[in-house]
């Protein structure tokens, strides 16, 4: 008899522990082999003295079991509290974010009856690396950072979920008609990996227009893939206007590690009355287990649930007296999940899963072009906090050589204005190392 894979759960707070006791208790009966490791996460965490909310004998947990099932946590307010999702993303190198965002017309009201969008995002990069500056008092900023190899990563991810998911189309957006250098990248390594997927349609869209479309039009879209920033604020859209935040679970998979979590957070106000909808979290354990490769028991659990929520038992989030036929709580909605196991919908779509398999060597083989090219140091660049004019002509002492050059503000982003006049507010300078002049 094949094994039981080891898992590591945590409970949570808020409603986090409702909804993980229901969850698991559907997981057991549905016969997934899985052998848990339970450990404490989240406020009790942060309350003991741990800025983190995860203890180190936890990562332990985690990097010995590499699946890590987590109910939402609250994060206390105020204090040097860190957020515990970007901390276990960065930590374990959690690149990808997972969410499928589906509609369940006419079970649950939405504006949007077959949309059915997984929205892939990339999840270290960009504005999240978290460095910021002051560049003078006046200015500051904050870096955008889109590598290559987190490019190819992520790109590469998304059309491989397509592939094993039966998705036809990866669509990509960027803003890359004006971050011509980060946006470019991401989407120029777009179109070369999307050439190689000949058997999926792809396309791009400027993100302004694309997200207007996909609030608008869901239905046209089928996997989209995004840089970070993007991929956070239009994830939560996506699952809004499906139908209901608390019906969305999400993956963030990792090459070593994989956490699957509802996309919701701990909702304090519900907590310990039994009326949580545990749907969400329900639906991040079935992403778990195609990704464990319990297949059957994913398709087991997501069928019935389809065919409880087409029953009309629903918690009071999207309990609709037209359509509902039994409002019901947390343990009693569970109960009624594992009383359909075996059964499958009849009007909303049946689910089938193919195992997942391990992550292809070219997944995550950098491309050729990742190869290092020479390099010359040219010069460093400064930020001179000036307000007295230009400082190249010299009258200020800071007098320009053929080695020290301030541009004006407009080489290096956009000027600013007071009374319809340019306020420089800083001077992007170089210092050449050697003879030399600014171009
Ligand atoms: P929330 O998602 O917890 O709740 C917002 C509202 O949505 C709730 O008041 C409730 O009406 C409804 N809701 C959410 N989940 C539901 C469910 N399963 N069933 C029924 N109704 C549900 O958002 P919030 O109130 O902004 O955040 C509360 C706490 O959760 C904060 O401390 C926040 O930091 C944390 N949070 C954690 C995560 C996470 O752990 N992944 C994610 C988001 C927020």
């Amino acid at each position: 008899m094949p094994t039981a894979v080891p898992i590591t759960v945590a409970h949570g707070d808020g409603i986090g522990p409702e909804i993980m006791s229901a969850t698991l208790h559907i997981l057991k009966e549905s016969g997934a082999r899985l052998e848990i490791e339970t450990i404490d996460i989240g406020e009790k965490v942060y309350l003991a003295g741990n800025s983190s909310g995860i203890e180190t004998r936890s990562w332990d947990s985690l990097r010995r079991t590499k699946v890590f099932l987590k109910a939402p946590i609250t994060t206390p307010q105020g204090g040097g509290y860190k957020s515990l999702n970007v901390t276990v993303r960065k930590t374990l190198g959690l690149y990808a974010n997972v969410r499928p965002c589906v509609s369940y017309h006419p079970f649950v009201d939405t504006k949007h009856p077959n949309m059915d969008v997984v929205i892939v995002r990339e999840n270290e990069e960009d504005l999240y690396a978290g460095i910021e500056h002051r560049q003078t008092e006046q200015v500051v900023q904050c870096l955008k950072l889109i590598s290559r190899p987190g490019s190819e990563k992520i790109v590469r991810y998304a059309f491989e979920y397509a592939r094993r998911n039966n998705r036809k189309k990866v669509t990509c957006f960027t803003k890359d008609n004006i971050m011509k250098l980060t946006d470019g990248l991401f989407h120029r390594v777009f179109d070369e990996i999307a050439s190689e997927y000949k058997d999926i349609e792809n396309e791009h869209w400027i993100v302004d227009i694309g997200a207007a479309k996909l609030a608008d039009t869901p239905e046209v879209f089928d996997v989209i893939v995004m840089p970070n920033l993007y991929g956070d604020v239009l994830s939560d859209v996506a699952a809004q206007i499906a139908g209901s935040v608390g019906l969305a679970g999400s993956a963030n998979i990792g090459e070593q590690v994989a956490m699957f979590e509802a996309i919701h957070g701990s909702a304090p106000r519900r907590a310990g009355q039994n009326l949580a909808n545990p749907s969400g979290l329900l639906l991040g354990s079935v992403m778990m287990l195609v990704h464990i490769g319990e297949t059957a028991a994913a398709e087991r659990v997501h069928n019935a649930w389809l065919r409880t929520l087409e029953d009309g038992i629903h918690t009071y989030d999207i309990y609709d007296e037209s359509v509902s036929k039994e409002k019901v709580g947390t343990k009693e909605f569970a109960a009624a999940v594992v009383e359909r196991l075996g059964q499958e919908p009849q009007i909303l779509k049946a689910v089938r899963y193919k195992p997942a398999g391990p992550a292809s060597a070219e997944s995550t083989k950098p491309s050729a072009k990742t190869a290092r090219s020479k390099k010359e140091l040219v010069g460093v660049d400064v930020f001179l906090d000036w307000t007295k004019g230009s400082p190249n002509d010299g009258r200020h002492g800071v007098a320009p050589t053929n080695r020290f050059v301030a541009r004006p503000s407009r080489c290096f982003g956009p000027r600013l204005y007071q009374n319809r006049k340019p306020l420089q507010l800083r001077w992007p300078a170089r210092l050449f190392v050697g003879p030399g002049r600014m171009k």
